[in-house]
C-alpha cells in the first residue's frame, strides 16, 4: 500500500483544529499543495465561525477569495491595524434598515419595497489612518456598541443626531488597535477594537 504522508497530514490537521470534514472537501484540500491547504484551513474559522463540518462549499468559498493573497499569506484573513480614527462618515450611527432587503433606509421608505417598518440598527463607517495608509473601517452593530460604548436601546433613546455626535466624540482622534477582515471593495470590517 502506498503511503501518502501529505494527505494524512492534512486530515490530521483538520482533526487537530477540531473539525470534521466531508470526504469530497478533503479531496479538494488534498489536491492543493500543502501550503495552500493549510492556508484554507487557517482561514476557515474566520470565514465560517459557526461551522463544525468542513463542506465542499466552504473550501470552494475560501479558494474563490484568493485575490486577497496578502492576507491569506499570513494564514488567515484577519489583519491588525494600529492608528487613529480621523473621520466618521455620514450614514453612521443609529440607522434604519429595510426588513425585506436589509438596505439602509430613511423614514421607513425603501427604494425597492416602498413603505416598510424599518428595523433599527447601529453601524459606523469611519476613516482610519495608520500613519502610512488610510482605510475605511466598517463597524457592525456589536462592534459599534463596543467601540462607542452605547447600546442600540440607548441610541434609540438619544436619537439619531445625538448618537452620531456621541460616536464622533468617543472615536475621533483616538488611537486604536483594530483587528478585522479586508472586504472585497477594500473596506475593512472591524471585529476587534481596543483603545491604546
Ligand atoms: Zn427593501
Amino acid at each position: 500500500m502506498e503511503y501518502l504522508p501529505s494527505s494524512e497530514g492534512i486530515l490530521k490537521k483538520v482533526l487537530g483544529y477540531g473539525y470534521q470534514i466531508h470526504p469530497e472537501a478533503l479531496k479538494i484540500l488534498e489536491s492543493l499543495d500543502d501550503e495552500k491547504a493549510l492556508e484554507v484551513l487557517g482561514s476557515f474559522s474566520a470565514r465560517f465561525p459557526e461551522a463544525i463540518v468542513i463542506e465542499i462549499k466552504h473550501v470552494e468559498g475560501i479558494l474563490e477569495k484568493s485575490p486577497f493573497k496578502k492576507a491569506a499569506e499570513t494564514g488567515e484573513f484577519r489583519l491588525k491595524l494600529s492608528g487613529k480614527v480621523t473621520q466618521i462618515y455620514d450614514g453612521s450611527g443609529l440607522i434604519q434598515r429595510c426588513p425585506k432587503c436589509n438596505r439602509w433606509i430613511i423614514d421607513n421608505f425603501c427604494m425597492v419595497h416602498s413603505d416598510v417598518e424599518g428595523i433599527w440598527d447601529l453601524r459606523i463607517k469611519a476613516r482610519f489612518d495608520d500613519g502610512k495608509e488610510r482605510y475605511t473601517l466598517i463597524f457592525k452593530k456589536d462592534m459599534t456598541e463596543k467601540s462607542a460604548d452605547i447600546t442600540l436601546e440607548e441610541a434609540k433613546k438619544l436619537g439619531e443626531a445625538a448618537t452620531l455626535e456621541r460616536m464622533r466624540e468617543t472615536l475621533i482622534g483616538k488611537h486604536f488597535e483594530i483587528g478585522g477582515v479586508k472586504l472585497k471593495g477594500g473596506n475593512f470590517l472591524v471585529n476587534d477594537i481596543r483603545e491604546v
